[in-house]
């Protein structure tokens, strides 16, 4: 078995800081940017002045009930159909619901620019289909703004990692559904998994990085120990989610169709655990001190792909 590389350690500032040493840098975060980094940088100079930015952005966005960061679902449609999906629709259903064109999607990330925002993640659907998606994507990365891609992976052709490559993203997330066409098919409908390592390696030889995401169900059940096996050998940075998000009502599907038990579930930590030797939360506990941290609701907020938006 292959030496697992090791996974990127973030460093919370609450780390680096005693209690006292966070609160009153939060207390900091109503001085104006420059100030506060005049501040922290002479108080703290072994740190990094993009950590504290960062800090800054997100607690006065907290305090200010104002989104930092937007998930955006650019469309439904996707170039594969997984059973499991919460929001794919064919070309067939889609023509019922209006989704949002490029120059809609343009002028909510111009609002969203002048109102602070500075993480965007790309989603859909396959949001890489969406017809304006590298017009968007080159108009946030002028703004500065830091671009996660949620991916199945199919768009990612040579002429997409050039253009990554020229204009990296802060991140890509690609899903995973099997490790065999047979499995792929079973999922997703389509025989693509060779096509989808071939991706893998191409992104690691234009030195992009990728996380693979795996969200275990009915369907993908009996490979997860395969699966967790595959990306622990190769040395892939990866994730496997915890839950299911409900099936959408005009996608037809149902929860109750594609969701695991309580006990699945633990049997997948388990096999979690047995291939990596890591606790599957553990990179949760190490950075969060406090027990898990989410912005949802309140720093972050969704975009579907009719306009509309929420919490999380
Ligand atoms: S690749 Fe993602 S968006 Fe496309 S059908 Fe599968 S789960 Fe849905």
């Amino acid at each position: 078995m292959k030496a697992r590389k090791e996974r990127k350690m973030k460093s919370p500032l609450k780390k680096k800081l005693t209690e006292k040493e966070y609160s009153a840098l939060v207390e900091m975060t109503t001085l104006t940017l420059p100030e506060f980094l005049g501040y922290a940088l002479e108080k703290y100079p072994h740190i990094e002045g993009q950590e504290f930015y960062e800090f800054y952005l997100k607690q006065r966005a907290l305090r200010l009930g104002r989104p930092l960061s937007l998930h955006c679902e650019l469309t439904p449609l996707c170039n594969l159909s997984c059973k499991m999906c919460y929001v794919q629709l064919d070309e067939s259903n889609a023509g019922l619901h209006s989704i949002l064109t490029t120059s809609q999607w343009m002028e909510i990330f111009r609002q969203a620019i002048e109102n602070d925002v500075y993480q965007v993640t790309l989603s859909g659907g396959e949001a890489m289909l969406h017809p304006g998606f590298w017009e968007i994507y080159d108009y946030l990365y002028s703004m500065g703004i830091r671009i996660t891609i949620f991916t199945n992976g199919l768009s990612i052709t040579n002429r997409a990692i050039e253009h990554l490559r020229k204009k990296p993203p802060q991140s890509i997330q690609i899903s995973l559904y099997g490790t065999s066409d047979d499995v792929y098919e079973k999922v997703t409908g389509k025989r693509v998994f060779s096509q989808i390592e071939k991706v893998f390696l191409q992104l690691q030889e234009a030195n992009i990085p990728f996380k693979i995401a795996v969200s275990p169900n009915r369907y993908l059940y009996n490979d997860m120990e395969n699966i967790l096996q595959y990306l622990y050998n190769k040395g892939y940075s990866f994730q496997v989610n915890r839950n299911l998000l409900p099936p959408r009502e005009e996608t037809g599907r149902n929860l109750k169709d594609i969701a695991l038990t309580t006990n699945e579930y633990v049997d997948i930590w388990t096999l979690y655990k047995k291939t990596t030797n890591m606790h599957p939360f553990s990179e949760e506990i190490r950075d969060n001190q406090d027990g898990i941290s989410c912005s949802a609701g309140m720093a972050t907020c969704h975009i579907n792909y009719k306009g509309e938006m929420n919490g999380c």
